[in-house]
């Protein structure tokens, strides 16, 4: 009955993994094509990158969090699940080669969180210990790629970090570092708007002054009112 509680059970000690076990058995059993991809490229991924420590995987191939993301990865969810794991259709339908990449981000997620214990929530994830990660992958996925001069090579720069100097960004590894053609379907990563600061803002209403007519700037002086109205009200 709803909203009826029941009586609280003796808790025997659960395996929070079975769930993951039982799904990789029955993906492999009756899964379709793009699933069992998805659960083999983990095994092999797994095993090469990461010594084999991460746990069985609980992947889902289900819309992520919002339309523009392509995976997740959620270290436990409402239900209690661990180290739940989506790709959305939308990756899936790029191919399994690019299906297989999301995968592969969001199992350094999986390390962070299960591994290294530090998800870097400052970065939003994607911080200096994530790119270290991807670099190290990297360096391992194209060993005939010149390391950049220094000791520690950083071929891909964690998010949030100010001066990029051009290097690809570690929110969209490794699709930001894969040769062109490595997909069926062409994918390019989105870039991300430079930060815009209050000066930014301003010098672009300054630029655009000189081109504006009378009628045009009139309008655009009501609606800068109106938004300073709105703003000293809110
Ligand atoms: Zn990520």
């Amino acid at each position: 009955m709803p909203g009826a509680r029941r009586k609280p059970r003796p808790s025997p000690a659960i395996d929070a993994r079975a769930p993951h076990v039982a799904t990789e058995a029955v993906v492999e059993r009756q899964g379709e094509e793009s699933a069992r991809v998805l659960y083999a490229a983990f095994a092999e991924y797994n095993a090469r990158f990461f010594e084999g420590k991460l746990g069985s995987p609980l992947i889902l191939i289900t819309q992520a969090q919002s339309l523009r993301t392509l995976g997740d990865y959620v270290a436990r969810d409402v239900l209690g699940l661990e180290s739940r794991i989506r790709i959305s259709p939308k990756a899936v339908n790029l191919g399994d080669r690019f299906a297989a990449d999301v995968l592969l981000h969001e199992m350094i997620h999986a390390w962070q969180h299960e591994i290294d214990h530090d998800s870097e929530p400052g970065y939003r994830g994607h911080g200096p210990k994530f790119a270290r990660e991807c670099n190290r992958i990297t360096a391992t996925l194209y060993p005939s790629v010149p390391a950049p001069a220094g000791a520690e090579v950083i071929l891909v720069s964690p998010v949030g970090v100010k001066r990029r100097e051009g290097l690809p960004d570690c929110a969209h590894w490794p699709m930001s570092v894969r040769p062109p053609g490595y997909y069926p379907k062409p994918f390019k990563t989105p870039r991300r708007k430079p930060e815009q600061t209050p000066v930014d803002a301003l010098q672009r209403v300054l630029s655009l002054l000189p081109r504006l007519d009378a009628p045009a700037l009139e309008k655009l002086t009501a609606a800068v009112s109106r938004e300073r109205a709105a703003r000293v009200a809110g």
